[in-house]
């Protein structure tokens, strides 16, 4: 007899009994192959073409944002919107240490260092306090913020909403605004997320979403930049597109640009998902809804909920075990029968390229990281 047999057969039996149950599996039951195939009837599958404009409107439309830029993935939205915030080398950008290394390898891009403090273990994104007690160690010289024991300028800092849970991002933008720190949100998780009413992506000065495989909603490998900054909008495509000065037959440029512009075929892949986007979070909240009620009566294993005023799009459904090896124990059998479960990321503190980065306590971290597991959640019921 397992030790987790009958939760393993609940989470198996509630995606319909197969050999394997993924941990997050796309679907595509809409206008992907119609809109996919039109692109390539078009032969615009480049970074130019209607689908791409379509993706950027339909993302404006959904989260409320001024301007949406699409890339190539959520880590070069998350590269580019540091360096529109501003962000320079020997910088030191706070943020979390539970998050996935994208995170972290973007703010190297450029040269800045992780500062990493604590998690909240409400949201399990970066906490609100913790950032009040960290900037108590930051001093405004004619505007500017430094971070006294480092003598870095603070270049920026970016909250996770971890899992789909969104952070007090009101708090931290409050917090931020005072110490002239721009905000860059990594909603890379969150997109359908909204916090007091309004879309997680949108509170920072630039936000980010990805559209990878296993997101709630998928074009292969896409991103997207928003922002409400005019200035940021325009900058933001002028140098993802080469910096490239518009002109009929000209060559020029005014910017070290990037090519990063999302290509029209996967951008057709994006808005048929963005069709389907508000019926695949009312699946996933109904299959949260069904874990949080089975695993109430356990006193051995808690569901992590959504945090107060929010919606969260539950895009990683996450259970806490007792202890490490109860995690592990539940790893072992979930994955031995068929039922995908993963940990969460170990904390990229501890990532040799970022072991000798500054940080603060990080005990909530530390304790989500040796005990947390994500089980199923496809967008499917
Ligand atoms: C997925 C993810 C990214 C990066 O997205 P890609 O599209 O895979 O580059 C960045 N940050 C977090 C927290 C993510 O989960």
């Amino acid at each position: 007899m397992l030790n987790f047999e009958k939760e393993i057969n609940f989470i198996k039996s509630h995606y319909g009994n197969q050999d394997f149950t993924p941990l997050h599996e796309p679907c595509f039951s809409g206008n992907e192959k119609k809109y996919v195939l039109e692109t390539i009837d078009s032969t615009f599958v480049s970074s130019v073409g209607k689908f791409v404009d379509l993706f950027e409107e339909k993302i404006k439309e959904y989260t409320g944002a001024k301007y949406a830029i699409a890339v190539v993935n959520g880590t070069s939205a998350l590269h580019m919107s540091l360096l529109l915030a501003g962000v320079e080398q020997n910088n030191l950008v706070i943020t979390q240490s539970l998050s996935f290394i994208a995170t972290c390898n973007a703010i190297s891009y450029l040269g800045a260092e992780p500062a990493f403090i604590d998690v909240d273990s409400k949201n399990l994104g970066l906490s609100a306090e913790a950032l009040k007690e960290f900037l108590t160690e930051v001093e405004l010289k004619e505007g500017i913020p430094f971070h006294i024991p480092t003598g870095k300028k603070i270049g920026a800092c970016v909250p996770m909403h971890t899992f789909g849970f969104p952070v007090e991002i009101d708090k931290i933008v409050q917090l931020c605004d005072e110490f002239n720190i721009p905000v860059v949100e990594d909603a890379a998780e969150s997109l359908g997320s909204i916090y007091k009413g309004k879309h997680t992506g949108t509170f920072g000065l630039l936000g980010t979403y990805s559209f990878n495989g296993n997101k709630t909603i998928t074009c292969g490998g896409g991103g997207i930049i928003v922002t409400d900054d005019d200035k940021l909008g325009v900058l933001a495509k002028h140098i993802t597109t080469q910096a490239k000065i518009p002109h009929r037959w000209e060559y020029k440029h005014d910017y070290i640009g990037y090519n990063y512009r999302c290509p029209n075929l996967n951008a057709a892949l994006a808005c048929a998902q963005i069709e389907q986007l508000e019926v695949f979070i009312a699946n996933k909240r109904e299959t949260a809804i069904t874990y949080k009620n089975y695993f109430q009566e356990n006193e051995n294993i808690k569901f992590i909920l959504e945090p107060n005023e929010s919606r969260s799009n539950y895009w990683l459904n996450a259970i806490l075990l007792k202890d490490n090896d109860a995690r592990d124990q539940f790893l072992t059998e979930s994955n031995d029968h068929g039922v995908m479960t993963r940990p969460a990321w170990g904390l990229l503190s501890k990532n040799k390229m970022f072991e000798n980065c500054y940080k603060k306590s990080l005990i909530v971290s530390e304790m989500i990281e040796s005990r947390l597991v994500n089980i199923p959640s496809s967008v499917t019921k």
